[in-house]
């Protein structure tokens, strides 16, 4: 499925095939689902899901994608930024469809 694009099997309740969900789906993970952020950082609330991993170098590699379009505008995401950015974690960002 490309990025950007709406599953086929997405409906208003989430997953129509959520029992049979391919593995990709069921072993996807990002940082709100791993505990990080408050209800209102839920990536399609605050239009940016966050993916935690260890860097490269050490540290934390985090990359932001935006789960619609401006969503790394807004005051909460770049102030999620600085605060991934203060714990010297290397920060990467994707804008929506780019
Ligand atoms: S969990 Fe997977 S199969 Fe279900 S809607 Fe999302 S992308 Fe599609």
């Amino acid at each position: 499925m490309a990025a950007f694009t709406d599953c086929d099997h997405q409906c208003e309740a989430g997953c129509a095939s959520y029992g049979s969900r391919p593995d990709g789906c069921r072993h996807y993970t990002c940082a709100w689902i791993d505990g990080w952020g408050a209800k209102s950082d839920r990536p399609d609330r605050l239009g940016l899901i966050f993916e935690v991993a260890p860097g490269p170098v050490g540290g934390l590699a985090v990359r932001g994608v935006e789960t619609r379009p401006g969503g790394l505008d807004s005051d909460a995401a770049q102030a999620h930024l600085d605060d991934w950015r203060a714990l010297r974690a290397q920060v990467s960002v994707q804008r929506y469809g780019a």
